[in-house]
């Protein structure tokens, strides 16, 4: 099947003409056709436009670029011109919103001749860790469809695992690469604050979005991170420093290398598989020469609670374009303005929004915008030191991805905290702003993935994904496919 290569290996195949672009995307097509009523992954597809944009380069015959060609799938957040993007909610349907333009992302990937074969599946305005508040349903991962694929990039990430694309666009607020990434078993990049574009990609928590790949391995990521990172006059927020050559980076030598293990981590009720899967990747890690370094986070708990004191207040700021004028839903005969607008955003809005819309406006109201929203930006600058503090001594920092294996669909329905905490081990990145990375490693007893998450210094994502290409150089995990 096609559709399972590596972006490396199809690449390679394309340039010498083995394989055309239009095969490939065929692949997928067949893949997406046979598979997707069982995982959800994927809520609008767009294969006339992509078998067309492959015939294109074909008869173009060109392959330099590695991801020429290389068909994927993009998030539901993203615009791209033409394509109905709603961020899965029923506010941007009826009549569904179509984008007149590109997000940055989609725009540097169409300059390559990446081909986007449809929109996959998301939390509701990526709210959520298990793609169960979209408004299409939730995705399962393709490891048990019992189970859910994670989230909020639960479509992309069970897409790339099942093998319906070769790499998926994906957002992290606050675990959305990551943890589905870990559910579903493939490799999922959370960048640096600033180091991709946001600019047309509808914002969740504006101070903590990040635009980042998953793939099947770190060294497709690393091709596709060189092709989407970088300074963007239509983001103020994106670093104006040069994107460094990813790909030259992954020598896979990583002797010497200092490891920190940090104590915070390991919590209590850490599933004891993926506790024995992050010691075992330790040792993985030693036995290629680097260090493991016992160091301490120590305002890691209180990363959860900051989380959601920053995220709700900016969610609620994000929220109020959405008002029913401009795009999307609708309301016939309103009484008054005010009506029409309490109409459309209770129809059009699901509970975990309005939830955070609520819980955002208290917190920023007067009155409480210091004792809450301050001081939590506060405890966000303690988080970052914790960082800064620790990269003096570690090159890397290693932990688990999430503290439990997929759970089941509907598990957490009816307790959104209980939800909240499978983010607890993926919230301090985002806030600190530092980049991360989840890379399988290993399986429960019950054969569901487990991940382990790399973590790195600001803008340092080289330094991150060589060790993250050597562990995958030297384990096998990432190569595993699920029974679907
Ligand atoms: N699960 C987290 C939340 O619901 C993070 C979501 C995200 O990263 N987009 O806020």
């Amino acid at each position: 099947m096609l559709s399972s290569l590596s972006i490396t290996d199809a690449h390679r195949k394309l340039k010498k003409k083995e394989i055309s672009a239009e095969e490939l995307v065929q692949s997928c097509i067949d893949r997406i056709e046979k598979i997707d009523s069982s995982i959800n992954a994927v809520v609008f597809r767009n294969f006339d436009s992509a078998l067309k944009e492959a015939k294109k380069i074909d008869s173009s015959g060109i392959f330099d670029h590695p991801l020429t060609g290389i068909p994927y799938l993009t998030k539901d957040n993203f615009c791209e011109a033409g394509v109905p993007t709603t961020a899965c909610s029923r506010i941007l349907q009826d009549p569904v919103y179509i984008p007149p333009f590109d997000c940055t992302t989609t725009k540097r990937l169409k300059n390559v001749g990446a081909i986007s074969i449809g929109k996959s599946n998301t939390d509701e305005f990526t709210m959520g860790s298990s793609t169960e508040t979209s408004c299409f349903g939730p995705t399962s991962t393709p490891w048990d469809t019992t189970r859910v694929a994670g989230g909020s990039s639960g479509g992309s990430a069970a897409g790339v695992a099942s093998d319906e694309c070769l790499f998926g666009l994906g957002t992290d607020t606050g675990s959305s690469i990551r943890l589905p990434a870990s559910f579903c078993g493939c490799t999922g990049l959370k960048v640096t604050y600033g180091r991709t574009s946001r600019y047309g990609v509808m914002s969740m928590a504006s101070s903590l979005d990040t635009i980042g790949p998953l793939a099947k391995n770190v060294e497709d990521i690393a091709i596709i991170l060189r092709t989407i990172a970088g300074h963007d006059p239509y983001d103020a927020t994106t670093g104006n420093i040069p994107v460094p050559d990813y790909p030259k980076h992954l020598t896979g030598v990583i002797k010497g290398m200092k490891i920190g293990l940090p104590r915070e981590y390991f919590i209590d009720g850490l599933h004891t598989d993926i506790e024995q899967a992050t010691k075992d990747a330790a040792k993985t890690f030693e036995k290629l020469g680097a260090t493991i370094i016992d160091i301490s986070l120590p305002h890691t708990e209180y990363a959860l609670p900051t989380y959601y004191i920053i995220c709700p207040s900016e969610v609620s700021s994000n929220m109020a374009r959405y008002d029913g004028v401009r795009f999307g839903h609708s309301i016939k005969t309103p009484k008054h303005l005010i009506d029409y607008y309490e109409r459309v955003r209770s129809e059009g809005f699901g509970d975990e929004i309005k939830r955070r819309i609520i819980i955002g406006t208290y917190l920023l109201s007067a009155g409480y915008f210091e004792a809450y929203y301050r001081k939590a930006q506060k405890v966000r600058t303690l988080i970052t030191n914790d960082f800064d503090e620790a990269f003096k001594t570690v090159d890397v920092i290693i932990a688990p991805t999430s503290p439990n294996p997929p759970f089941g669909i509907g598990a957490h329905q009816n307790d959104p905290v209980a939800m909240y905490l499978e983010d607890i081990l993926l919230t301090p990145q985002n806030l600190a702003g530092i980049p991360a990375i989840s890379i399988p490693s290993g399986f429960s007893k019950k054969n569901l993935p487990i991940g382990l998450q790399i973590m790195g210094p600001h803008w340092e994502e080289g330094r991150m994904l060589n060790a993250g290409y050597a562990f995958q150089q030297a384990t096998d995990w990432h190569t595993r496919k699920p029974p679907l």
